[in-house]
């Protein structure tokens, strides 16, 4: 017989959750860095560590959200619920542009606007089994592989970090921080380019190698492709279904916090086309676009009007302009940072279509180390690869997100080290 304590409570909690590894990384960051302010409160730190934008708005976006509240105050303008797929003007425009002027067979039906591609990459599990074998990047944003955690498809973790139960493929300077195909089979594959944290991109051969293995497999892949504006050479497919066959295995996340600066406003879209299938316990095809539809439906409400209306703006003449200014600045940051690096004798990768620079520490110093050592040298603050998963132990990261001045300053200090 069960015998219940009464001193608990009776509500049961999502056991998964207490697998997580608490977190470590982002709060044992800012652990040192108060530490460090504790004991040098004068010091002046540059943050290069976070991945948030630091520009403000574009000025088509702001005028569109404020034409867009005006006509919510009238009687005729007033808008309640929208389309819980979004605003049929928004996905059109976001066909056109994205999709069919790059030669990518994608319809507005296809398209589904959310408020995020972090929400969108963790709600797609409610819509897959929990059967599926999972493949991560080791290393790894770390939100593919915490909603598998939260969702039970893991064991626990080991000492390093990684979960009984994923299948982790390591990127490294080795493989150009791109996935070998696994060796194992998996059914479920969670790929990201431009590549947060490693800012590495997939060629069209290599991306065409891994929709070639998804449809001999026929598994799925997750592809985010948030960081898609930053890509500055032409030859790099900028969406996965640039790659022939890519709409019979591949989803595509994309977000418009990093090209236009939407982290705070919220709006980011997924593509689900409608040729996508999945299989059910007893074995029939599923069409995936019906259920994803059903799940947005019911779970969701859609974004605000006012916010879609700031993002179809992004497509006009004016804010193409300014988004292309707001990515050429960042890139011109990550630039400045590989520049001075590399003049500093450190090996250098990314940072050249994509705001992430990827550093190798030098030979026998940890990723933490490294941390530690620009921290009280230099009073920069950046992000320890090892932070990103076991295979990111010797490397670091720096973001291109900041003011000029301050990245300037912070390659000054790195220089006179
Ligand atoms: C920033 C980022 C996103 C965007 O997330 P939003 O929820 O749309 O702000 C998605 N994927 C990766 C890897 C990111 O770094």
């Amino acid at each position: 017989m069960l015998v219940i304590d009464p001193i608990l409570p009776v509500v049961c909690v999502n056991d998964n959750y207490l697998k997580l590894k608490a977190g470590y990384l982002f709060p044992e960051i800012a652990r040192r860095v108060q530490l460090f302010t504790q004991a040098n409160p004068q010091a002046d730190l540059i943050r290069l560590g976070i991945g948030d934008v630091t520009e403000p708005l574009p000025e088509a976006c702001r005028v569109a959200m404020k034409v867009a509240i005006d006509e919510m105050g009238t009687e005729a303008g007033f808008r309640g619920y929208g389309p819980e797929q979004g605003y049929s003007w928004l996905r059109e425009v976001i066909a056109k542009n994205d999709f069919q002027a790059r030669g990518c067979d994608v319809s507005p039906e296809e398209i589904f606007v959310s408020d995020g591609s972090k929400c969108d990459s963790t709600n797609i599990l409610d819509i897959l089994g929990d059967q599926n074998r999972i493949a991560v990047t080791d290393p790894v944003y770390p939100v593919y592989v915490d909603s598998n955690v939260m969702a039970g498809h893991t064991g626990d973790a080991s000492e390093s970090g990684q979960y009984q139960g994923l299948v982790y493929l390591p990127i490294s300077a080795a493989n150009d921080f791109v996935a070998q195909l696994p060796s194992k089979p998996v059914d479920l594959i969670y790929l990201c380019f431009p590549n947060n944290p490693t800012g590495a991109v997939a060629t069209f051969d290599q991306l065409s190698r891994w929709v070639e293995y998804a449809k001999e497999k026929k598994a799925l892949i997750l592809f985010d492709a948030a960081y898609e504006a930053f890509i500055q050479d032409e030859s790099l497919p900028h969406s996965i279904y640039e790659i022939d066959g890519a709409r019979d295995c591949a989803i595509e996340l994309r977000s418009f916090s990093k090209n236009a600066g939407f982290t705070g406003t919220r709006c980011a879209f997924t593509v689900i086309p409608k040729t996508l299938t999945g299989r059910s316990l007893d074995d029939r095809q599923i069409n995936i676009w019906d259920l994803w539809n059903r799940r947005q439906s019911t779970k969701f409400n859609g974004v605000s009007y006012i916010v879609q209306r700031g993002a179809e703006a992004i497509y006009s003449l004016e804010g193409k302009s300014q988004i292309r200014n707001l990515v050429d600045f960042y890139m011109e940051n990550a630039s400045i940072i590989r520049t001075n690096l590399s003049d500093s004798g450190l090996t250098v990768y990314g940072g050249e279509n994509a705001p992430y620079v990827w550093i190798k520490t030098p030979e026998g110093i940890s990723s933490w180390s490294f941390f530690d050592f620009l921290l009280n040298k230099a009073n920069v603050v950046g992000t320890p690869g090892s932070g990103f998963g076991a295979s990111g132990e010797g490397y670091f990261r720096l973001s291109a997100f900041n003011s000029r001045d301050n990245v300037e300053l912070a390659m000054k200090r790195i220089r006179a080290l």
